[in-house]
Parts: C-alpha cells; structure tokens; sequence
C-alpha cells in the first residue's frame, strides 16, 4: 500500500486508547473512511465528530477493510484483528501509519528498561544544541497526533515498545537504539524469544549512515547500516565511560563528567551513552551534549528524590514495574535501602531480584498481589521481609525502622493495576504518604 490519502479507502482502527484516537483522527484528516472500535464501552466524542464511525464495545471483524491499525494493548490474536489478517489486509501499528504521515526526521528508541528516561534525555540534547525536537511515542503523547503540527526539519524522538514494532513495516528511523532485553511482558508474548525478536523489528529498515545500538550478543539485522554495540560502558562501544568518571564519545573524545549530571545509577550511565550518540549522531556539537546533560532533571517515577524526613531519604521508582528495573534501582542506592515492592506480576521470577537485595536491602515491606511470591523468594536469600498489604501500611512499617542515613526506596518490580490505576498514580501515593510522614524536598529550603 503505498501514500496515506484515502481518497475513500476503508481503514478499522482497534483499541481507543490515546493512540489508537490519534490513529483515528490522522486518518480521517488524510481522507480514510475510519471505523473505530473497543472491546470495552468508550464514548469518543471527538472522533464522532470528525465523522468517525465509532463501535464499542465490539469484539466481531469488521467486513470490507483495507488497513487496520491497531493499537499496542490489544492483542494480535483478538477477533478483529485476526480476522482482518486472515483476509491479507495490511495490520500496522500507530507509529508505522504516523511515520508513514511525516518527512520529519525520526530517532527511535526501545528496550525493556530505559527508554522513557533515554527519549525524554535524548530530546533534550537534540533542544540544547538548537534543534527542534520532541519526545513522543508510547511515553504518553502518540507521534499521529503531532505529524500535523511539526516545524520544518523537526526531529521525533520516539519511544516505541514491543507491541508497537510487532506491527511496522517500513518504520525507518535515522538511528535507533535497543537499550537492553530482560524478560517483562511475557503474560502477552508467546516467549522471550518472540518478545526480543520483536524488539529487534526496530532496526530491519535501516540504512547507509544510519545508526543502530544493539546490545552486546544480540544479532541484529539492519537493510544496510552498520551495528553499533551498546556495552556496560567500561570499553569500546557506541561510546564509553573511563575510569575517571568520564563520558566518551568515538571519534569526538570526553564529552563531559558524571559529577556533573544529576541522574543516578549504572543504568542511567548506559542511558546516558546512548542518548549523547543518538544527539552526536543528529549533529549535536559535544558542548552541547553536555550541557544537555548537566540539566538534565530526570523524570518523575523514575529514581524521583520525593523528600527527606529525619535523614530518611524516600526515592519513588514507581515506574521500576518489572525485577531488572527494580535490581537497576537498588545498584543506584547502594546499602541500607528499605524496599517496598509488589503489586501485580507480570509472569517474571523474582530469584535474581532476591539475590541482588542481599547486597543492600535492611529489610523489604512487601504489598499486593505478589507479596507472597517475593517472600518466597527473599526468604531464600535471607532477605528479611514483611507481608503489609498496601502502600500506607508498607511505609508507616518502613518509617517506623528506618535510621538516619538510610533510604526508602519504592521500586515494586510489579504492575500497579491490582491496587492503583497506573504508575503514576502509585507513586503520587507513594510521595504523599512520604510527605505526611515528614519528608520535606531535599532541594527546598
Ligand atoms: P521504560 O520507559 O522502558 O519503562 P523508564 O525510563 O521509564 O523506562 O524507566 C523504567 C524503570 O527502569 C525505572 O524505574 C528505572 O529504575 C529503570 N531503568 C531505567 N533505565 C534503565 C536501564 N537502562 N536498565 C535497567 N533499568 C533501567
């Protein structure tokens, strides 16, 4: 299928979250005739006044269809989409239709771990040298809804996830970099295999001078751009930190100091390499990488200093949602962390999690649904644990213990849905109950 005009054509758009709207409303501006539909009951005012047609809830396919696009959370297998597939009608996900939409320049970043931090850092450096830029994607604003309003020449930092580069075809960034695989999700892929596999779907257009980061040992298939490799940072690679403490990029020497930017944690280093390659990669001069990263600020739920309440440091990780981001948050503290964890698996192991707090966790306070496997799986390491039930209660528990110096770290390894709406909302919760035990902005006055 080539061009995106319409000019009548039929297209089904399946799920009507933020993007799948978006999806919705690009291709009604772009001529489609546009249905739109949910399993669930959704009134979507703004697409029926733009002439979409809207059915939800609806599981049934949809007849007479040239395209579907179909948003991240709902699965290949669902009836629609199947359905659709099985008549040969073209399946893409949200950033294909908007990459498809736009000339503006794409850099495109995924991983199981990093990528909101690295797309919103890697913004950032692109604005320090002077370039427009904008992070978008599945951190919260979907590339359709902005391919209408871009300046000339601006760059889209996208963040895309595993359910998105499942269903692209020609998505072609000028660079693109997977920061790290570790098992997550694995309720919605088939297997880890399928899960990196389509991980790996981000780099199959890439060309010429472009620019790909893989990870070490991951095979990586590009259509003609070389492969650059994305180590711990201690040797050559996409770029490399010293032993001094400093940031090096190939062919430009040190670029700037890691006592001189505000983000914490070896993961953050590695986020770090690979924003400063992907911003030296679209002509950011080094200066300007690293002015970019000295005012960096990092973003909330991830590693957030909330407040300090009698030398009590309460750090909110709420967006650490699986056992790597968790373990990367406890590399970031060191010692003498009280950590609140749990809430909904996401069918992942908590044994490594478990031995990587024996090295610094005092004591763990366990919430949700997952309370008794993490307990389990402390208990095998000698972790002390206590079962609290909810968020108020793991840390009244954890104040009640916590001695000066010491930090409470919420970084759950765990979904929020069985007690919390989302992310944010827990870790709202999480800075509010720090506040009412006395935590005061370690930067205020
Ligand atoms: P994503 O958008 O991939 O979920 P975020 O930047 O939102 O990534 O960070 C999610 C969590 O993962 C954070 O809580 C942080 O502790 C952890 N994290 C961030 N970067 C990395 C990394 N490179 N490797 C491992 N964990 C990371």
């Amino acid at each position: 299928m080539s061009g995106l005009e319409g000019g009548g054509r039929r297209a089904l758009v399946v799920g009507l979250g933020l993007s799948g709207t978006s999806a919705a409303l690009l291709l009604s501006a772009r001529g489609w005739e546009v249905v739109a539909i949910d399993s669930g009951r959704r009134s979507a005012p703004e697409l029926i006044s733009q002439g979409v047609e809207v059915r939800a809830p609806w599981s049934e396919p949809v007849p007479g269809i040239d395209l579907v696009v179909k948003s991240p959370g709902v699965p290949g297998k669902s009836a629609p989409v199947a359905s659709a597939r099985a008549h040969g009608v073209p399946i893409w996900s949200e950033v294909e239709l908007a990459a498809r939409a736009t000339k503006n320049p794409l850099l495109a970043i995924t991983g199981t771990n990093g990528k909101t931090t690295t797309t919103e850092l890697t913004a950032h450096l692109l604005r320090a040298g002077g370039l427009c830029a904008r992070a978008c994607g599945n951190q919260g604003t979907p590339v359709s809804g902005l391919v209408d309003e871009l300046e000339e020449g601006e760059w889209l930092v996208v963040e895309t996830s595993s359910f998105q580069l499942e269903d692209i075809v020609e998505f072609h960034p000028r660079a693109a970099a997977l920061l790290n695989v570790t098992p997550d999700h694995l309720d919605r892929h088939a297997d880890l295999a399928a899960y990196v596999a389509s991980k790996l779907r981000i780099f199959e257009n890439m060309t010429g001078d472009d620019l790909a980061i893989a990870p070490e040992g991951l095979e990586a298939t590009t259509a003609g751009a070389v492969v650059r490799r994305l180590s711990d940072g201690s040797g050559p690679g996409v770029a490399a930190w010293d032993a001094a403490g400093s940031l090096h990029l190939p062919e430009r020497g040190e670029v700037c100091r890691w006592s001189d930017v505000a983000l914490r944690g070896a993961h953050n280093r590695q986020n770090m390499m690979v924003a400063a390659a992907l911003a030296a990669h679209a002509g950011v001069s080094s200066d300007h990488i690293a002015e970019g990263l000295a005012s960096f600020p990092g973003v909330r739920h991830r590693l957030e200093e909330c407040g300090v309440a009698r030398e009590v440091l309460f750090v909110n990780d709420s967006k650490a949602t699986n056992p790597a981001a968790a373990i990367a948050a406890l590399g970031a503290y060191g010692s003498d962390v009280r950590l609140i964890a749990g809430g909904r698996a996401k069918g992942t192991a908590f044994d490594e999690l478990a031995r990587a707090a024996r090295r610094g966790v005092l004591s763990a306070y366990l919430i949700g649904e997952a309370a008794g496997d993490l307990e389990a799986a402390f208990g095998s390491e000698g972790v002390p644990a206590e079962r609290c039930g909810d968020l108020p209660t793991a840390v009244a528990s954890a104040v009640r213990a916590a001695r000066a110096g010491e930090v409470i770290l919420l970084a759950p390894a765990c979904a929020s849905f069985d007690q919390f709406s989302s992310f944010e909302e827990r870790g709202d919760a999480f800075c509010r109950l720090a506040a009412r035990h006395g935590a005061v902005d370690p930067g205020g006055t």
